[in-house]
């Protein structure tokens, strides 16, 4: 037993979903962590299954198998190391997955999200695919206990769509378009809306979450099926004549990509939260971006968001349980991330421990 950590009693072992190698996951039976003096053991409650899973499985995301994979977890903590002043055991926290080291020259520049040797905990180390996780202290941020106990599952997405938002700087009374009606993209427009944003555009195929989207307060949204998307919403007459001030790609495909900057207005931008495969290509025109002015940008994790997440959904300002589409057990979550996520999922959720 690792030296200040608090006795545990129960047998040690525990089910874990192990990213074995690219393409392998399998549910086995490992090792209950023991929690180092800084870090705290969480009894999971709930992760999210994220469309970066299906990444890590399909080796298109870096990562370092064999590996408990599952980053988007909350939990009870269940015992302490021996040098953890503010938690105690009892209470609810959920996690910030990635670790910063704090010594290299992008952390010391205060990019801690770029940090050269970031450990991301579901991707370099083990993640909340499991019945138990071990968190270091500093990346725990504490949830109401009379909260309901999935919704601590989504800080970490909330707090990488905060960190976009927050980038795009959106001011009050601006214009937004959202591309994609998952779980990033019905967040999104909740957090355009309350950054201050008058309109807000989805677009997504699925009616169902058009009608969600309207309801989380999208102003209008769009099928983009019958196409040219770009005349229906930026054309003459169309939803937001002449493009958004930020265009929020949320679908993670090559051709939404290509629309995004031109769905934008003149001096607006285009905000790229999806995530393409690593090595997919896309084709923009840099003359159009030239004189229009349209800037690219990304945004990467969550620098500095994860509490502000945590303190939207504790309050109830932005909505998570109209995002849950289903919950799955251990075993069935290996299916559920071996596949593309069906046509009107928006989020499934994994229940380690039932
Ligand atoms: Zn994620
Ligand atoms: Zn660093």
């Amino acid at each position: 037993m690792s030296r200040g950590a608090v006795a545990i009693m129960e047998a040690p072992d525990m089910k874990a979903l192990r990213l074995q190698k690219i393409g392998s996951l399998s549910l086995t039976e490992a090792e209950k962590p023991l929690p180092r003096p800084d870090e705290l053991l969480v009894r999971i409650e709930a992760c999210g299954i994220c469309g970066t899973d299906r990444h890590l499985f399909k080796g298109e995301f870096p990562s370092k198998p064999p590996v408990t994979i599952g980053h988007e977890f909350a939990g009870i903590v269940e015992a302490v190391g021996g040098e953890v002043e503010h938690f105690k055991p009892g209470v609810r926290v959920t996690g910030d997955p990635n670790i910063f080291c704090g010594r290299c020259p992008e952390c010391h520049r205060g990019r801690v999200h770029l940090c050269r040797n970031l450990i991301a905990i579901g991707i370099h180390r083990n993640g909340g695919f499991a019945q138990y996780v071990a968190l270091p202290q500093k990346q725990a941020v504490e949830l109401p206990l009379t909260l309901a106990p999935l919704w601590g599952a989504f800080c970490e997405p909330l707090a990488c769509c905060l960190h976009g938002v927050d980038l795009a700087d959106i001011k009050a009374g601006a214009s937004a378009i959202v591309i994609g009606g998952g779980v990033i993209g019905m967040l999104v427009v909740q957090l355009a809306r309350l950054a201050g944003a008058a309109k807000v555009v989805l677009v997504t195929r699925n009616a169902d979450k058009r009608k969600l989207a309207e309801g989380l307060g999208a102003t209008a949204t769009l099928d983009p099926t019958p196409g040219d998307v770009i005349g229906r919403i930026a054309g003459p007459g169309g939803l937001l004549p002449g493009g958004a001030d930020v265009v929020f790609e949320c679908a993670g495909l090559k051709e939404t990509v290509e629309e995004a900057p031109r769905l934008a207005a003149p001096g607006g931008v285009a905000m790229i939260l999806g995530v393409l495969p690593k090595g997919e290509r896309v084709e923009i025109e840099p003359y159009d971006l030239l004189v229009r002015e349209v800037r690219i940008m990304t945004s990467f994790i969550n620098p500095f968001t994860h509490r502000r997440a945590a303190d939207l959904i504790a309050s109830g300002t932005i909505a998570v349980e109209p995002l849950i589409s289903r919950t799955v057990g251990l075993g069935e979550a290996i299916e559920v991330i071996s596949r593309p996520a069906p046509r009107g999922e928006i989020r499934a959720l994994v229940l380690p421990n039932g």
